[in-house]
């Protein structure tokens, strides 16, 4: 008998600017539930595209129930038994259960498609599953939650013994956890290795058996579940130095800028109140899914409230589209700036000015041409963006520098407060510290600085102030001389529902 059905030896991978697998060892045996856990970026979900031939590696072994493997597709793969359920759901919304469940190998009776035969197999492997459902009805009438049990199901009828999940609890209730709970014990109980990924620390406990901790990139630690404690995996997980280098600018606090008062959209933006003072930058902490982007999407109007206030300088505003928050002064440079912040096709001057045609025209709508190069001349030098001249495009120019002209372009309208999401997702070190100091700058000019980020270092390095959300929900306030990571991640964690209850080991 094997002691492991899968083991990846000093394996590396990388993107363009990444290193997202750096001498990565890895090994699943049968019949057990492994969490692979690791901060956003640490290459949990690499590792797996890795191992599900998704992505090709760029060295390094793998084994697959003993065979060692040169060439990994994903047909190879899901021959070898390797199935991947990721968290995005990839079915055919308008085909039945058994159709998704068998599409690209559907079942042929004298060359015809053989429903019959279809529905029969399906209704098998969801009887296996304890899976209460019709294999004829139509997968777009079902919920998110049985949806992904037809992914499992799906999975099975390939004969999977070797199960990925990527994040599966994300989006599902507490009762519908529970029911996955039990098939993955299940099949766990059969023989499958489970390879089990997730932010949920909590649930661990109730299905897990071992767990292997990445952090950038590399391997750190893997441990008997049973052996370790919630505090050592978190550590871990976030390491105990911060390694980049964060310009931190010292400003006295000023008046109150920006008050949020019970804002609630929907599950991710539950009762969310916090102000926000001149000179002072907020950082927002949470994991995938805490609903930070949600918040500030709320805040800036792109999403209806359903509830709540937002008060500037003391005086109610009514924000219902993003051009109500931009004219009173709220500004958002958003996570996708390639997709949503700039025109990368314009030149650097129209990014600027085409936003801000409302106050350079006239009243007949002429453009005022001298107004226009005072504005562009000025956020150039005010942001100190580099550039030959202000007509190259906007692709041209580097991440931090783009960012400075999606930032750039709402500035030059006096703005009170930039929310930044994600700025620094996918640009190098230097750029990191160019939009370093675009904050540290703002803040200086008594600008409330609002940013989201997923990185911890960054969020400890940068702000005065760390709100975290987990759920919905704001579940810590730290000032920055009290934060620690391991507090951050604790309150990122506290989830308000005890999400297991019935079947429960
Ligand atoms: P995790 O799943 O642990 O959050 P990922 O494996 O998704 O981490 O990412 C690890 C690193 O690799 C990150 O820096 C991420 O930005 C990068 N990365 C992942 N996939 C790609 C890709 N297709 N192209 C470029 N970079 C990528
Ligand atoms: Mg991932």
């Amino acid at each position: 008998m094997l002691e492991y059905i899968v083991e990846i030896e000093h394996v590396y991978k990388s993107f363009p600017g990444v290193k997202a697998l750096d001498d990565v060892s890895f090994h699943l045996k049968s019949g057990e539930v492994l969490a692979l856990l690791g901060e956003n970026g640490a290459g949990k979900s690499t590792l797996m595209k890795v191992l599900s031939g998704i992505y090709t590696r760029d060295s390094g072994d793998i084994t697959i129930f003993g065979e060692k493997i040169g060439v990994l597709t994903p047909k190879k793969a899901q021959e070898l038994g390797v199935a991947i359920i990721h968290q995005e759901l990839n079915m055919c919304a308008h085909l039945s259960i058994a159709e998704n469940i068998f599409l690209g190998r559907e079942k042929s009776h004298s060359g015809l498609l053989s429903n019959k035969e279809m529905n029969k197999q399906a209704k098998a492997i969801l009887d296996r599953l304890n899976i209460d459902l019709d294999p004829e009805t139509i997968v777009g009438d079902l919920t998110v939650s049985k949806q992904q049990m037809v992914e499992i199901a799906k999975a099975l009828s390939t004969n999977a013994k070797i199960l990925i999940m990527d994040e599966p609890t994300s989006a599902l209730t507490s009762k519908e956890i529970d029911d996955l709970f039990g098939i993955i014990r299940k099949l766990r109980d059969e023989g499958c290795g489970i390879v089990y990924i997730s932010h949920r620390l909590e649930e661990l406990q109730y299905i897990v058996d071992r767990v292997t901790i990445m952090r950038d990139g590399r391997h750190i630690t893997t441990m008997n579940f049973a052996e370790t404690t919630m505090q050592e995996i978190i550590e871990n997980m976030v390491g105990r130095e911060i390694k980049e280098k964060f310009p931190k600018v010292v400003c006295e606090r000023g008046k109150k800028i920006l008050e949020i008062k019970n804002l609630n959209v929907g599950r991710l933006v539950r009762d969310i109140s916090f102000d926000i003072y001149e000179g002072e930058i907020v950082g927002i902490a949470g994991l995938l899914g805490a609903g930070r982007t949600e918040t500030t999407r709320a805040i800036f109007g792109v999403d209806p409230k359903e509830s709540g206030e937002i008060i500037l300088n003391g005086e109610p505003l009514t924000i219902n589209k993003p051009m109500d928050a931009i004219k009173a002064g709220i500004v958002l440079a958003p996570e996708d700036r390639k997709k949503d912040g700039l025109c990368t096709k314009l030149s650097v001057r129209d990014n600027i000015a085409l936003p801000n045609l409302d106050i350079l025209c006239n009243a007949l709508g002429v453009v005022n041409k001298g107004k226009e190069d005072e504005m562009v001349e000025d956020t150039i030098s005010k942001l100190t963006i580099k550039l030959p001249n202000a007509e190259v495009d906007a692709i041209s120019l580097s991440g931090g520098n783009q960012q400075k002209v999606v930032v750039g372009k709402w500035l030059a309208r006096n703005s009170h407060v930039v929310i930044f999401d994600e700025p620094t997702r996918g640009i190098d070190v230097a750029a990191k510290v160019e939009i370093y100091n675009l904050m540290n700058d703002l803040k200086m000019q008594g600008i409330g600085v609002f940013f989201i980020s997923s990185e911890m270092p960054e969020i400890m390095g940068i702000s005065d102030r760390i709100l975290v959300m987990c759920d919905g929900r704001i579940t810590g306030e730290l000032n920055i001389e009290d934060a620690t990571q391991n507090l951050i991640l604790e309150y990122a964690t506290k989830f308000d529902s005890k999400v297991i209850t019935s079947n429960a080991q």
